[in-house]
Parts: C-alpha cells; structure tokens; sequence
C-alpha cells in the first residue's frame, strides 16, 4: 500500500496523519489524537469534500457582494461546478445572516447560504 500524510483540518490542532491507502481501500492511519481524525483521514483518501466559501452579488444592498458557504462539506470534484452556478447568482437586499441563496447547488442536496446580513441601501 502507498502511505499518504495528509494534515487533519477537523480542529486546530492539525495533526500529521500517515495513511496507507491504496485505490479505495484505506489500511493503517496513525498519527491522529483522537477518532474523529481516523475518520477524516479516511475519508479524504476516498471521497474528499470541502466548504466553499465565496461571494454573489447584491442589487440595492449597503454592500456590493454578499458573502455565502455551504451549510456543510461538498464533493471536491464539484467545487468548480458549484462554483460557475454561483457566479451566475443576484440577490436583492435586504439580505439576513442565515437566508438560503442557493438551493441544492449542484444536486449536491446542500445549500448556500448567507455568512451576514446586507441592509438595503436606503
Ligand atoms: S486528529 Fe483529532 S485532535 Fe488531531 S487535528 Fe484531527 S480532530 Fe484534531
């Protein structure tokens, strides 16, 4: 098996996790203090995800773009996908923390979300 170190981004502490993966199958990971790095190391060998934070813009608002993430982690490999849906994205204001801007981006079943609130203009 090929060993692969990855750094475990699940809490700060970024521990050095050593991996023997080969393909899908995942052998002996060491170097994780706790269980929740076992898990991450696992997956990031076979089906990797990330948050996507980025912005779209806003017609009316105090601000020209609004900032938006996922809710949770999607698929790496759609990243750039998801990416050119959102970049086609207006929103009015006045926008609040929280309002979902995309729904279901990319099928993915996980929406975009707002990061703060944007007042209109006036
Ligand atoms: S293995 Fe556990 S303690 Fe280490 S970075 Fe990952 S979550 Fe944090």
């Amino acid at each position: 098996m090929e060993e692969r170190i990855i750094t475990c981004i699940v809490c700060p502490m970024g521990c050095r996790l050593n991996v023997e993966a080969e393909n899908d199958k995942i052998g002996n990971i060491s170097g994780n203090r706790c269980s929740r790095g076992k898990t991450y190391a696992a997956e990031e060998c076979t089906a990797p995800k990330r948050m996507l934070t980025t912005t779209v813009r806003v017609s009316g608002g105090i601000h020209p773009f609004l900032p938006v993430k996922t809710e949770r982690a999607i698929p790496k490999g759609l990243i750039r996908q998801c990416m050119e849906e959102i970049r086609s994205v207006q929103v009015s204001a006045p926008v609040k923390a929280g309002d979902i801007i995309v729904k279901n981006i990319c099928g993915t079943g996980v929406d975009i979300i707002a990061t703060r609130s944007i007042p209109c203009q006036n």
